[in-house]
């Protein structure tokens, strides 16, 4: 009895450590289990914004496409503008990173149920769309998704904003392939962040632009090199602008100086003239904006000398300069040797910046901007009011004008807003010393109320169109005979 008392004893103690060791194992397998998953989520989450990332959604697309639903699905790939990038360069990373987790909220806040998101890169998101009823439906969802984007991330002493473009691309699912929706909304999103809307949905014809881009660029590096080969191939020539200063004085109506804007112009061997809107940006991306701004500033120093040996002086000449001349290393050598080689170009050359080019890097541009102030030229801010560039920022720029965007100038007789900003960029030129041209001046009525809110250098078609140089010296010996110069008295 004993005996079989003592064995029932084992047998239970052994089956108990039995019980505990398989407890332990079970536990160890579990939590093995569970780090193995938490490893693989956190592969394919990204880091920032906690979202699934791009091998998750080519999951998704894939498994959406090969089952058997037909209807319309959509694919929308959302970018963050370069005031993202500006921040990126500016904030501490820890900043970056909270605006982007925040981003990722917001995008799937707003889409709720109705979408899977995805981040892709730092700046991109995806959204999929598993039905999708009609464009219009899907676009006013999308301009939530924006309008969320866009509302000021707030930092303890900082109030942040960014924007974003959405490229959609829609298909059936019955007949659809995912790299071809891939690249469809890739294409879209493209077209969306050149246009100044912010959604666009694909078309067919955004392929054929994408080709036509790319034969835009071996198009200018064509005639880049027969220009420089031929010298005088007249490819890329120069048109001016006037720039009209007036007396402040209401009752005067004197005209107290003329200056003109270079701009470039390029025809192609066909004959047909290609705007500076559609080829400078090509030209940026290919490099190809260094030789031809580099062309640019000769051309006009020649121009300048030759006005001289006529007998017309200009106050100014202004010549546009992008983003990537104003980060060229040997852009103040350039200036250094032109302003050596033609004197009269000394502290008449004003080079325009945008604020958007300034702040893509804005310590270096800064930087760039004083030693271009040494050498003898001035620096305008283009387009001034429509990019990002804090006031703290601005206090440093070693800049002398302010150019009022011609958007502002066209809508300031209809839109109060638009007059307000005029009202607020000249009080505050004035208080800085500054000077003021507005742009885009095309009516009477427009140059009456820019002079009703201090403003007193004008361009735009109302005072000229941009003309080759030659034309230069007839416009300013006809400016007393000009029908503006009522409406300048007028007031
Ligand atoms: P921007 O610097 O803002 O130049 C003003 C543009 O507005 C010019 O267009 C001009 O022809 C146009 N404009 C002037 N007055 C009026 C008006 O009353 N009404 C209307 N509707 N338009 C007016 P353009 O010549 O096509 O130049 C476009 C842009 O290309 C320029 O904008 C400038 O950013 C760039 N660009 C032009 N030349 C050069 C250059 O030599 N180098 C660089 N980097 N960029 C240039
Ligand atoms: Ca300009
Ligand atoms: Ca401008």
């Amino acid at each position: 009895m004993a005996q079989a008392d003592y064995q029932i004893r084992w047998l239970k103690a052994e089956v108990e450590q039995l019980r505990r060791k398989n407890m332990t194992l079970t536990r160890s397998l579990h939590s093995a289990q569970a780090r193995a998953r938490a490893a693989e989520a956190r592969l394919s989450l990204h880091e920032r914004s906690g979202l699934p990332t791009r091998p998750e959604l080519e999951r998704h697309l894939t498994s959406l496409l090969q089952g058997n639903a037909s209807g319309t699905m959509g694919l929308a790939l959302l970018r963050l503008d370069e005031h993202f990038a500006i921040l990126q360069r500016a904030l501490r990373p820890s900043m970056t990173e909270w605006v982007l987790y925040e981003m990722g909220n917001r995008i799937r806040g707003s889409v709720g149920a109705g979408a899977a998101v995805y981040h892709l890169r730092d700046e991109e998101f995806a959204l999929v769309f598993e039905t999708v009823d009609s464009e219009g439906a899907l676009e006013i969802l999308l301009s939530g998704v924006i309008q969320q984007v866009r509302a000021p991330v707030t930092f303890p002493g900082y109030q942040l904003a960014v924007g974003c473009n959405v490229g959609v691309a829609l298909c059936r699912r019955e007949k659809c392939d995912k790299t071809n929706l891939l690249r469809k909304a890739d294409l879209a999103l493209n077209d969306a962040r050149q246009s100044p809307a912010a959604i666009r949905f694909f078309a067919s014809e955004m392929r054929s632009a994408a080709v036509e881009r790319v034969q835009l660029q071996a198009d200018i590096l064509s005639s880049f090199q027969h220009h420089a080969e031929n010298g005088h191939g007249h490819q890329f020539s120069m048109r001016y602008q006037p720039i009209i200063r007036v007396d402040p004085d209401p009752m005067s109506g004197r005209v107290l100086s003329v200056g003109v804007e270079a701009l470039v112009r390029w025809r192609q061997a066909d004959g047909s003239v290609v705007g500076p809107d559609r080829f400078i940006p090509v030209a940026e991306e290919t490099g190809l904006i260094l030789p031809i701004g580099n062309w640019v500033l000769y051309r006009v120093a020649r121009d300048i000398e030759a006005w001289r040996e006529d007998g017309v002086h200009l106050e100014s000449v202004n010549v546009n300069l992008s983003a990537r001349q104003l980060l060229d290393p040997q852009l103040v050598d350039t200036l250094g040797i032109i302003a050596d080689r033609f004197p009269e170009t000394r502290n008449r050359i004003v080079l325009e910046l945008t604020e958007t080019s300034i702040m893509e890097r804005p310590e270096e541009a800064v930087e760039r901007m004083r030693e271009i102030v040494q050498a003898g030229y001035e620096i305008a801010i283009d387009d001034f009011g429509t990019g990002y560039s804090s006031l703290n920022y601005l206090r440093s720029f070693p800049t002398t004008c302010f150019k009022i965007d011609r958007s502002f100038v066209s809508n300031m007789t209809q839109r109060q807003q638009d007059r307000a900003i005029i009202r607020t960029i000249c009080s505050l030129a004035s208080d800085l010393g500054y000077r003021v041209i507005a742009e885009g001046v095309e009516t009477e009525a427009e140059l009456m109320m820019l002079q009703a809110e201090g403003c007193d250098s004008f361009q735009g078609y109302l005072f000229g169109r941009p003309m080759p140089a030659d034309e230069v010296p007839g416009m300013i010996a006809d400016l007393d005979n000009r029908a503006w110069r009522e409406a300048i008295t007028l007031n």
